[in-house]
């Protein structure tokens, strides 16, 4: 692909925004060596204004979703993806959420240009266990583990059971749920069918995949080998 078009990809313009920006010089090398737009050059080298390229396409991030943002692209509200920088609204292919967590839900949210992988990780066949904790307005009764793991539960308006679920409990309110499913609002649904409420919640892990150090509201790219251990 022509570089331009390249960079025009990743959200830089139009492609004549950015013909216009190699015109200027100001798509360079790492030494400061102006480019041209028919040049062979490799991703790693390019600089715009000085700064390293943007990921190229193939680029999956993890975000710490903190809550009163909505997973959608063009909610009224807060959305993820202001939280990103504003050129990756305008990438191509698109950055997409891998599922959604609730607008009041925080914690780990993975987003991805790369479709494939998308479906691998939300796809039912890959059971890639997602890990939630949950404050609630009520004490555990006590039996919500054996009824979470006993694949028997039904969701108001389903018509399968759902698949058995790990519950550990931390404390009187408070428990971390592990679901191999992603159904609509599904811990909350799990924990109202035991009679409780969540008044917070937030995910932990996806696969063996966890925030770390990541600071809410704060993104980063993730490695191959970071992807790996979704799976
Ligand atoms: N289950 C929920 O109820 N909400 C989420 O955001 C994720 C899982």
């Amino acid at each position: 692909m022509k570089l331009v078009k390249r960079i025009a990809n990743l959200g830089y313009g139009s492609r004549k925004q950015v013909a216009a920006l190699f015109r200027e010089g100001r798509v360079t090398d790492a030494a400061g060596e102006v480019l041209y737009a028919d040049d062979a050059v490799g991703h790693e080298a390019i600089r715009v204004d000085g700064e390293p390229l943007d990921p190229p396409p193939g680029l999956a991030l993890m975000l710490h979703k903190p809550t009163g943002y909505t997973c959608s692209t063009k909610d009224a509200g807060r959305l993820v993806y202001d939280l990103l920088p504003p050129r990756f609204r305008l990438r191509d292919p698109l950055l997409s959420t891998v599922g959604r967590l609730d607008r009041d839900t925080s914690g780990l949210l993975l987003l991805t240009d790369d479709g494939a992988l998308l479906h691998r990780i939300i796809s039912p066949r890959a059971n890639v266990v997602k890990r939630y904790r949950a404050l609630l307005a009520e004490d555990l009764r006590g039996d919500e583990a054996a009824v979470f793991a006993g694949g028997t539960l039904m969701l108001d308006g389903e018509t399968t059971p759902l698949a058995p679920a790990r519950l550990d409990v931390l404390g009187a309110r408070e428990a971390e749920l592990a679901i191999g499913e992603g159904r609509y609002h599904q811990v909350r649904r799990m924990f109202a069918a035991v009679g409780n409420h969540v008044v917070a919640l937030h995910r932990v892990a996806i696969g063996g995949l966890t925030l770390g150090e990541l600071s809410p509201g704060t993104w980063r790219a993730l490695g191959t080998d970071e992807i790996a251990r979704v799976f």
